[in-house]
């Protein structure tokens, strides 16, 4: 194999190559047995499924270690307080810009109004959304070592912060112990890229899952409602990023998109903000340069708070289902959909699918048939992809102006072109018998 080639190209070539694969099987071999059972519920699941468990088991160790060492490097409660605030302000500020942007194109590109279902027929079981009191609540957990084996990210980040303040408190023994998750964070991150070496592999019977059991035909009936969801995406993943890029962490937003791709990748296969937390977090710190100490808080709080690609979903969601079943939502009605979906993102974490569950709560609030989300099902796995990969550009641009903003953030790693770049992992016994 060429040794020369990036970890990266390879797991890119991968992904096409799985991409090309599930198609053609979801094509030419749908109704094959043989093919079904043993390839793609066979084969293809176990291997792609172990893949995400892998990075999976990643997650809650690497958040832990690299918080303390986050805070532990701040040192500072005030200064803590201060980047916890910023980082908040700026998620709900992108989430809420994510929305609007797609409301104004989904209502000026209208998808759906071809097609009129006789509307007000069926009266709609509306379930309660569950009360935002109880978000607040539960981000203090009761118990964390269950919070842990849940991977329960708020509680993990409110667990681990109170504990890492305490060792600033406690002098020596928390110097010590600091020391400590170092190392342990140091070895965590190798764990990583032990992972990243047989990524291409995993990569692969992901999308040849995915696409074998979706099929791009399922898209055909949907473009409407698909092209303009991606339409938003594509503007505010390029548009609206870029400017933010630019104008407040005074990066360009070129070299930010290119050295992103690893995490793209990722996002795209994974279709989970949290199973990506790994490779966010290497390519925030050593691809973009941002500290560990802003790091370290901002991608984990960002994939479980901040889901701009999700919010962009529901906006062109209740357009397209309001114009489907003749629906007239009010400006208030368009309002309250901003505020619900950025309150829906606080409270969910980043997984697959999380976005309907989120968006049902979006139209039990302003009386849209919670149905209308069958009509989007068929589509909702490949936009799932799209949008969770907009979702970690979003942490990964208020990471970067939150560290512009603490002089947290170092411009040559940011510069090189080379930095961080993922390598092929060399196993102990291969230098031993150098
Ligand atoms: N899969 C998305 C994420 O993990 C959430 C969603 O939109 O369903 O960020």
């Amino acid at each position: 194999m060429n040794k020369k080639m990036s970890i990266t190209t390879k797991i890119l070539i991968a992904m096409s190559i799985g991409l090309i694969t599930g198609s053609l099987i979801n094509t030419f071999a749908h109704d094959i047995a043989f093919v079904q059972t043993y390839l793609v519920h066979g084969l293809f699941h176990v291997i792609g499924s172990a893949f995400i468990n892998s990075l999976k088991m990643l997650v809650v160790p690497l958040v832990t270690f690299s918080l303390i060492c986050g805070v532990c490097g701040i040192g500072d409660v005030a200064v803590l307080g201060r980047v916890g605030i910023k980082a908040f302000a700026l998620y709900l500020l992108t989430t809420g810009m994510a929305i609007t942007l797609a409301l104004i194109v989904a209502i000026l590109i209208a998808p759906g109004a071809g097609f009129e279902k006789a509307a007000g027929t069926a009266h709609f079981a509306v379930k309660s959304a569950p009360p935002l009191t109880d978000v607040f609540i539960n981000i203090i957990p009761s118990n964390p070592v269950n919070a842990f084996a849940e991977g329960n990210m708020l509680q993990i980040i409110f667990f681990v912060i109170l504990f890492a303040i305490a060792m600033l408190m406690t002098g020596d023994i928390g110097r010590q112990l600091a020391e400590t998750a170092e190392k342990l964070n140091e070895v965590m991150m190798k764990v990583v890229t032990l992972v990243m070496d047989v990524a291409p592999i995993g990569v692969f019977f992901l999308m040849a899952k995915t696409f074998s059991v979706q099929g791009l035909g399922l898209i055909l009936p949907m473009i409407g409602y698909f092209s303009v969801v991606i339409l938003c995406l594509l503007l505010h993943g390029f548009g609206t990023f870029s400017l933010l890029i630019s104008l407040f962490a005074k990066l360009n937003p070129l070299i930010f998109i290119k050295k992103m791709r690893p995490a793209h990748i990722f996002a795209f296969s994974t279709a989970s903000s949290n199973a990506t937390i790994p490779v966010t977090l290497q390519v925030v710190e050593k691809r973009l340069g941002v500290n560990n100490s802003t790091a370290a808080f901002t991608v984990p709080l960002g994939a479980t708070i901040n889901m701009d690609g999700t919010a962009i979903m529901q906006g062109v969601a209740t357009v397209f289902i309001a114009n489907v079943f003749a629906i007239d939502l009010s400006i208030m009605d368009y309002v309250t959909v901003v505020g619900m979906s950025i309150l829906a993102s606080i409270g969910t974490a980043g997984v697959p699918g999380v976005g309907l569950i989120m968006l049902a709560m979006v139209f039990n609030q302003v009386g849209l048939p919670v149905e209308g989300i069958g009509l989007i099902l068929g589509v909702d796995r490949i936009l799932d992809m799209v949008r969770t990969a907009v979702n970690i550009t979003g942490d990964a641009t208020v990471s970067c102006i939150v560290a512009r903003s603490e002089k947290t953030i170092d411009d040559q790693v940011f510069q090189d072109p080379d930095a961080g770049v993922i390598t092929e992992v060399e196993l102990p016994h291969k230098s031993a018998t150098q």
